[in-house]
């Protein structure tokens, strides 16, 4: 046990779990078919925190309804930060979570360009051993099937004016999670964003805040309407360099075999730093594969595809771990397939490799495993 692990228990999380949890023929149906956010556990977590006491009332409680002042400050100006972590049953029916410390050290990063409070690292990963013990009949015991986490913070504080809030709540759900693409693991086609963009320098594009979301919504439309899967952001001045896809990282492959070779974008500082992407940065390197940060023209693209240099493209996320990218579309830039559009060997090596630490089906060589229960 780490100096950190030890000190999730200075945190008291009361607990008053549901008297009316759901029966369990009921969640065995659900979690048959779980799909992705649309069913949730018995219970919640929730804490406050006001100016003059700062973070107090922990507590586990039963899932359920908020109630809110019409001007609470959050639903109006936007106050407001999640994270995105999963819990994995292993074969010997114990339960994991996956580098949580990082998703508590991003969260307080996310916090802190909002001007909210931070949430300590130790109430961040003790509410996730709280809920997740509490609820671990939840977890699905399936492979590829896990606990979804979502932790979450708003202001609370009531008026219209425009400040950083002096109280905020924050709260952790849990959903059980299928498959993230229900159709299987089969490469997207995504459309390249020339009229919008997800982040600009010195913007929020770094911090894992509701708004970022919302304003990405009209992309996403407009990548349907073109009949693509998924929308390619590019940077806000030159609308030249590949950012980031939707709500994932991108990786790209050159060449084959021993000499494949990845690179993905590097963090500039308007793309959301994924655990999933630095961790497929050791990933690669176990696995011989060079991985390296780096900056990848639209032009770069379309000429290594048309070339045979770009031999994979893939997209990398906690919650679709490894999505593989076969067609691109655009305005101005014209369209191309990546390869022969399928799914190529290094993007199912690196896919395999992950799951497989994360379900304990391999030895976690990097300590990234946190054991729940
Ligand atoms: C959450 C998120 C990611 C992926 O982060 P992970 O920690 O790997 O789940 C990538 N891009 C955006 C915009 C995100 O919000």
């Amino acid at each position: 046990m780490t100096a950190t692990d030890a000190a999730t228990g200075l945190w008291d999380i009361s607990m008053n779990p549901s008297t009316s949890p759901v029966p369990s023929a009921e969640r065995d149906a659900i979690l048959a078919n779980p799909g992705f956010g649309g069913h949730f556990t018995d219970n919640m977590v929730r804490a406050k925190w006001t100016a003059d006491k700062g973070w107090h009332d922990a507590e586990l409680v039963a899932y359920g309804p908020l109630l809110l002042d019409p001007a609470t400050n959050f639903i109006h100006y936007g106050q407001a930060i999640f994270e995105g972590l999963k819990a994995y049953r292993h074969a010997d029916g114990s339960i994991k979570t996956f580098r949580p410390f990082k998703n508590a050290q991003r969260f307080a990063a996310s916090a802190r360009r909002l001007a909210m409070a931070e949430l300590p690292e130790e109430l961040f990963v003790a509410s996730i051993e709280a809920l997740v013990r509490q609820d671990h009949e939840w977890v699905p015991r399936d492979a590829e099937k896990t606990l979804y986490l979502r932790p979450f913070m708003f202001s609370t504080e009531i008026g219209l004016g425009v400040k950083p809030a002096d109280s905020y709540e924050y709260l952790l759900i849990a959903s059980p999670a299928g498959a993230y693409w229900p159709k299987g693991l089969k490469p997207v086609s995504v459309w390249l964003s020339d009229d919008y963009v997800r982040a600009a320098p010195g913007g929020t594009g770094e911090a894992k805040c509701a708004g970022n979301y919302a304003a990405s919504l009209i992309a996403q439309a407009e990548a349907s309407q073109h009949g693509c899967d998924q929308v390619v952001w590019l940077d806000a001045a030159e609308r030249r360099w590949i950012e980031e896809m939707g709500g994932m990282n991108l990786y790209f492959v050159y060449g084959s075999g021993d000499s494949a070779r990845l690179v993905t974008p590097r963090l500039t500082g308007s793309l959301l730093p994924g655990i999933t992407r630095d961790s497929l940065l050791t990933v690669a390197a176990d696995l011989g594969m060079r991985a390296d940060e780096g900056q990848i023209s639209v032009e770069d693209w379309k000429a290594g595809c048309e070339s045979g240099e770009i031999t994979e493209v893939f997209a990398c996320g906690t919650a679709a771990v490894i999505t593989p990218v076969g067609e691109v579309k655009s305005r101005t830039n014209g369209s191309w397939t990546v390869a022969d559009g399928g799914t190529g060997p290094a993007t199912s090596r690196l896919r395999q490799e992950l799951l497989d630490i994360q379900t304990g089906v391999i030895p976690d060589r990097h300590n990234w495993l946190h054991a729940i229960c």
